[in-house]
């Protein structure tokens, strides 16, 4: 036996022990087994074992059990507060739609569930007293840094087209590389995507999106994010004819993407959608090529794309206000940031920022200086910040019965008031202060009758 080390929390050692007390085997498996193997730190500790699902149960009948996943041999139990999943050793039956297992059949064998699972470095199991149980040949896998499929690629993939993406998903975030079967039946296999649940390509895609590998794995299987994004398709080869650009509109996305500095989602999100109108607006005239107007498109095919794969509309609204401003200049003086600070949250101007940097590294090489604005913006947005300044109505010194007090009549002149003052005191062309609003908000009145 392997002499491997893996140290486990505590709430996992105890779950393995509880198991093997009452007579079944137990061991972590998957992700955790791999993470901790990489020296990075486990998302979650998932656990088979050989007990059956109502003998998990009935070994943690002392604990809260949630049974939601028990068709399929999965138990969670609380254990310290953790949730921990447990999961009978199972093989999957016949796969007949290319996403799910007909049957599922209980094993007393960890070869079956091993043999179940998608690549060699995803079906290591793991036990601090019995050690690595490796049957794919997993630890080499990894030390090659290499994804393989477990088994025939090709049949892996018939069974579940999602792993096409879970693969590429893998290979980017441990930036590791596609062994060449595998490669091989990925793309010849690709258009199984176009039938698995729209969830589920988003989560996988978001964490491929997120990995360090990201661009080179987009650029190397763009004909398999294709297949869920036909959009940036059409930017392959998209010429932009114009000096200001040296690459067409994918190749100038990915340089973009290449020089993003942080792994957060909708950064990334909001840099690999930014152009995606382009292709739909181009026009020529002597000077070369034009794209006026490819912003609102943009907006309108993010929001397409983002709905189509079930994205909260939280995030589609956030992310369309990244690509429509994604091209205007952001002037660097109060008035124009405060005007930023009212339509877009802190974070997500950084966003906006990071946007505008990247984009910008990705031109033509003598256009390639970033705008003095990025970094005077935080900046101003500081000092904004720290002076508490009022951005809002509700931030406004003088509020609607105020108003009525002085004799302003409520209804729709009273909200244009209010907004006047808004404005003006944004503009700093008024100080927040009660007395002045009010004898401004009375001469407002004046002139609106
Ligand atoms: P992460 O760090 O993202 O959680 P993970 O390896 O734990 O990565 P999960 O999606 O949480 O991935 O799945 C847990 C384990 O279940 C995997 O390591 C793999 O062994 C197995 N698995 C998950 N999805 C599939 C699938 N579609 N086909 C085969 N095995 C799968
Ligand atoms: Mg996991």
């Amino acid at each position: 036996m392997e002499q491997i080390r893996i140290s486990v929390p505590n709430e996992i050692q105890k779950v393995l022990d509880r198991l093997e007390a009452n007579g079944h085997e137990a061991y972590i498996v998957g992700g955790c087994v791999r993470d901790s193997l990489l020296d990075r730190t486990p998302n979650d500790w998932d656990v088979t074992t050989s007990a059956l699902p109502t003998q998990i149960i009935e070994t943690f009948f002392d604990h809260r059990v949630i049974e939601t996943g028990i068709k399929h041999g999965t138990v969670a139990v609380i254990v310290e507060g953790q949730q921990i999943e447990i999961t009978t050793y199972r093989s999957d039956g016949e796969y007949l739609d290319n996403r799910h297992p007909a049957s599922v059949t209980f094993s007393k064998n960890i070869r079956d569930d091993l043999s179940r699972r998608d690549f060699t470095v995803n079906a290591m199991a793991y036990h601090p007293k019995h050690g690595l149980i490796d049957l794919f040949d997993g630890r080499r896998d990894l030390s090659n840094r290499v994804i393989r499929c477990v088994g025939q690629a090709e049949k892996r993939f018939e069974e579940d087209g999602l792993r096409i993406l879970r693969a590429i998903r893998f290979a980017s975030v441990l930036n590791f590389r596609v062994e060449e079967e595998t490669a091989r039946a990925i793309h010849s296999h690709s258009s199984l995507l176009s039938g698995i649940a729209a969830e589920r390509i988003r989560e996988e895609f978001c964490k491929l999106l997120t990995g360090v590998g990201a661009v080179r794995i987009i650029r190397e299987y763009m004909d398999v994010i294709s297949v869920f994004l036909p959009e940036l398709a059409l930017c392959q080869g998209f010429d932009q004819n114009t000096k200001y650009h040296c690459y067409d509109v994918l190749d100038h996305t990915l340089y973009a993407l290449d020089e993003c500095e942080t792994d957060d989602l909708l950064t990334r999100l909001s840099i690999l959608f930014h152009d995606i109108g382009k292709p739909h607006c181009y026009t020529e005239d002597e000077n070369g090529g034009h794209f006026k107007g490819h912003a609102p498109i943009g907006v309108d095919l993010t929001e397409q794309i983002l709905r189509r794969l079930r994205f909260d509309n939280d995030t589609v609204a956030r992310m369309k206000l990244l690509v429509e401003l994604h091209d205007l200049p952001i002037a660097p003086q109060r008035k124009s940031v405060k005007r930023l600070m009212q339509k877009l949250s802190d974070e997500d101007i950084y966003r906006l920022l990071e946007l505008k940097r990247c984009d910008r590294l990705a031109h033509a090489s003598f256009f390639r200086e970033v705008p003095p604005e990025i970094f005077r913006v935080p900046e101003i947005m500081q000092q904004i910040r720290e002076e508490a300044a009022c951005l809002t109505l509700a931030d406004l010194a003088v509020k609607g019965g105020d108003l009525l007090a002085i004799g302003i009549p409520a209804g729709k002149g009273m909200g244009e008031i209010l907004n006047l003052l808004l404005d003006a005191v944004i503009e700093e062309r008024l100080a927040n202060e009660r007395e002045a609003l009010l004898s401004y908000a009375k001469q407002l009145t004046f002139d609106q009758q």
